[in-house]
């Protein structure tokens, strides 16, 4: 049987590995498809692409969008995406320069606790378009401020701790259109980590076309119960390990393991995408 990991991120977002040691740490898991989805970025799917073909391997560009919609904040992942698309690479430069910003403020409530670090040193230290929390976290571990990334998350940059900064995101309805405008499909990214279960009607209504099922940090009831969903609207299943290197502890390329025949029912429904189009 062969099987895919359709949730990856790479150093051109908040992972630590590039998109060749993903690669080669997923052939020798002996996946047979792979996707990177780096948040809000596509920067990165032209090498893993390479990477993929040496390796004989299937790549799927990809995406995370960050979203919110009716209050929640939910990650839509687009898979197939035209990585040319016009659109797609302006509203991703617009939300990247949404997060160089939301750097900048965070690093500011730092200085304001006497803590001397600069914007720059963390955009030196991600040195990606698509900088995030990590980021700060790794560049307050480096200067010795803080003994390690969870303190650094706990101390100053976890949700309304004194650092924490709101990011401005796109309505999830706007993000699931953009994904198909560029020839993709939308899929709701670890339903189980938001618990936003009421809000999948409307994104059904909008046009989603999947929900990742299987995720790293899904338990077996909660997959079974986006099994179910998915059954129930119509839905394509997804899965995806949300690897992140070294950056969240262990390595996780290799946990979630989804069965091929998702992929090709992934094909179809992208096939039916662009007939319509
Ligand atoms: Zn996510
Ligand atoms: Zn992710």
């Amino acid at each position: 049987m062969s099987f895919a990991d359709l949730h990856l991120h790479t150093h051109f977002s908040d992972g630590t590995f590039s998109p060749e040691e993903v690669v080669a740490r997923g052939q020798r898991v002996g996946f047979a498809a792979l996707a990177l989805t780096d948040h809000d970025t596509v920067e990165g799917c032209s090498r893993m692409a390479i990477a993929c073909a040496e390796a004989n391997i299937e790549f799927i560009t990809g995406a995370e969008l960050t979203a919110e919609h009716a209050g929640n904040e939910i990650h839509i992942l687009g898979y197939f995406l035209d990585q040319h698309n016009q659109r797609l690479l302006t509203e991703l430069a617009r939300f990247q320069s949404v997060r160089q910003n939301r750097i900048r403020e965070m690093v500011a409530r730092l200085n304001e606790l006497a803590i001397p670090l600069q914007a720059e040193e963390v955009f030196a230290l991600a040195n990606c378009q698509s900088p995030g929390r990590p980021h700060v976290a790794r560049a307050l571990v480096q200067a010795g401020h803080c003994a390690s990334h969870d303190e650094a998350f706990e101390r100053f940059l976890k949700k309304n701790r004194p650092a924490w900064v709101p990011k401005a995101k796109m309505s999830a309805l706007d993000a699931v259109e953009l994904i198909h405008q560029a020839g993709g499909l939308a899929v709701m990214a670890h339903p189980g980590l938001n618990r936003t279960d009421e809000i999948i009607p409307d994104l059904v209504a909008a046009g989603l076309d999947g929900i990742e099922c299987f995720h790293t940090k899904h338990s077996t009831s909660a997959s079974e119960r986006y099994l179910m969903i998915a059954d129930k609207h119509k839905l394509l299943v997804t899965g995806g390990s949300d690897c992140h290197g070294k950056s969240k502890g262990k390595p996780l390329i290799g946990t979630i393991k989804l069965p091929y025949t998702h992929v090709e029912k992934m094909h179809a429904a992208r096939q039916k995408r662009l007939a319509a189009n």
